[in-house]
């Protein structure tokens, strides 16, 4: 068994002062593969002394020093892109195209931040005074265990771009991850302090990094009840905060739409990391007099998903991360079948031939109404709910009934009514007739689903302050 008893202060591999271990399992297997020791209060406080020493130097660093490490950065996570892919989906059972696409994603994060910091405007002339864009301080990062190398790369890219230093807790249950990009990043020789990584329990470590008065900000992605724990801790202090937090992503089938073609992409919105996604489709929402044709292709592509271990790349459903995960899928389908959703296929129970592991069947509910309990609540698991609706202003309607407002999905052939639909839906991104990857256009949620939003510019935008100097051409 794999042991990691090592935390990332001030440019060094250290030992935590926390001693609590912590055990992790192959979710595929159920066996145990790493022991993992907790940092504790003690050690975030040391990461966060480290990075407020090393503040002052990395604020007055001139651009392209930052940019050539961040270049350094990019050129060690794409070199490693094989070795991160193996342990994402050995630690958390992701498909081999999520964590290609994960590897691939944290390289390429610190590539796109490069390319903004050569040409942001960090100072211009605005209403008589020189604005400066500075830097918030200590950025405090915490992070979950889906997609978790992507998450501490772009947001770690994004604060070295700025001119800040960091914290950054992630998710215990990515231990092994996070150990890996610790010591790529490690290899790309940057300054000490500059960032620092302490993997520990989140209200640990994490409230620690959410109350302490030295960190300046924090960027926090996971579930909207913990964000909602850090904004009333952080407050305060005032921290800057940013939130990505849950969905419950409607995908809306116009009646124009080809069902045929959009069904396939509709089922990978909703099965994406094995639903264990924030951005999931995880209601489709049809029109009344196509329910029966939009049952039938949703049935049919959910039984050619391939369920197993991840290993294999045919593999498009991997298991869910925890049991404790396992059992809240579970208990949400069973809720399902309760409430009087029809169970169009899957159901309760684990796939045929996986007697062990944290497999689910893939699932799709017909007839369901927007106010069932799994319309409402992040399942986080592969089960998709289909509603139907009346006409546009319905689908509207109930694709906006919903306390998140993370991502949408809309098909139909006539663009300019699809275009209409997409503008009336209250999401921090909609995509129209196709799942595109766009990791410079501006990530967040409306409404529970978040506040601010990362990548690309706008995300950059996030890490910084306007300062404005009035008076500064003038002598006395
Ligand atoms: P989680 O909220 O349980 O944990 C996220 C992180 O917060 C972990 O590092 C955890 O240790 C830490 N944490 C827990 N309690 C804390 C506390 N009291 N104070 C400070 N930190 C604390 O989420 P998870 O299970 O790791 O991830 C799944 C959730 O994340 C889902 O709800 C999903 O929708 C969401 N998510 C959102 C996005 C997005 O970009 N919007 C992306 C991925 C995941």
């Amino acid at each position: 068994m794999k042991s990691i008893a090592t935390i990332y202060i001030d440019g060094q591999f250290v030992t935590p002062h926390g001693r609590e271990p912590l055990v992790l399992l192959d979710p595929a297997t159920e066996r145990e593969t790493t022991t993992v020791i907790l940092a504790d209060a003690v050690d975030a406080q040391r990461a966060i002394a480290a990075a407020k020493a090393a503040y002052p130097a990395v604020s007055r660093t001139t651009r392209e020093r930052r940019m050539a490490w961040l270049q350094r950065l990019h050129d060690a996570a794409a070199a490693a892109e094989r070795d991160l892919v193996d342990v994402i989906v050995a630690e958390y059972g992701g498909t081999m195209a999520m964590a290609t696409g994960t590897a691939r994603r944290a390289a390429a994060s610190f590539g796109i931040a490069r390319r903004l910091l050569a040409e942001y405007p960090f100072e211009r002339e605005v209403g008589g005074a020189r604005v400066t864009m500075v830097p918030h301080g200590v950025v405090g990062m915490i992070t979950p265990w889906n997609a978790s190398i992507g998450f501490i790369a772009s947001k770690l890219a994004m604060a070295i771009a700025a001119g800040s230093t960091s914290v950054i807790k992630p998710s215990e249950l990515s231990a092994a991850q996070t150990e890996l990009i610790t010591r790529v990043m490690h290899g790309a020789g940057l300054p000490p302090g500059l960032f620092n990584i302490v993997t520990g329990r989140g209200d640990v470590v994490g409230a620690e990094i959410t109350r302490h008065p030295d960190i300046a900000k924090i960027s926090f992605t996971g579930s909207t009840a913990v964000g909602k724990a850090i904004a009333r801790g952080a407050v305060d202090t005032m921290k800057r905060v940013t939130l990505e937090l849950g969905g419950k992503s409607p995908t809306v089938l116009l009646d124009d739409a080809d069902f045929a073609k959009a069904m396939p992409l509709a089922a990978q919105a909703a099965v994406m990391n094995s639903g264990q996604a924030c951005i999931a489709g995880s209601r489709l929402l049809v029109p009344r007099h196509r329910v029966g044709e939009a049952h039938e292709l949703a049935v049919r592509a959910f039984r050619d998903l391939v369920v197993g271990p991840t290993r294999d790349p045919r593999v498009n459903v991997g298991p869910m991360v925890t049991r404790t995960q396992y059992e809240r899928v579970q208990a949400y389908i069973r809720k399902g079948i309760e409430e009087g959703a029809t169970l169009l296929t899957g159901g309760p129970g684990r796939p045929d031939g996986l007697e062990r592991g944290y497999f689910v069947r893939p699932t799709v509910f017909g007839d369901v109404r927007n106010d069932m309990t799994i319309a409402r609540e992040e399942i986080f698991g592969p089960v998709l709910s289909i509603i139907p609706y009346r006409d546009d202003d319905d689908a509207i309607g109930i694709a906006n009934d919903t306390p998140y407002g993370l991502h949408a999905y809309v098909f139909g052939a006539d663009l300019a009514r699809a275009n209409r639909v997409a503008a009336e839906i209250q999401a921090g991104r909609v995509f129209v007739n196709g799942l595109y990857d766009a990791p410079e256009a501006p990530f967040g949620g409306f409404k529970q689903s978040g506040l601010g939003r990362e990548f690309g510019v706008f995300g950059l935008d996030t890490y910084l302050e306007p300062k404005a100097i009035m008076g500064h051409d003038k002598r006395l």
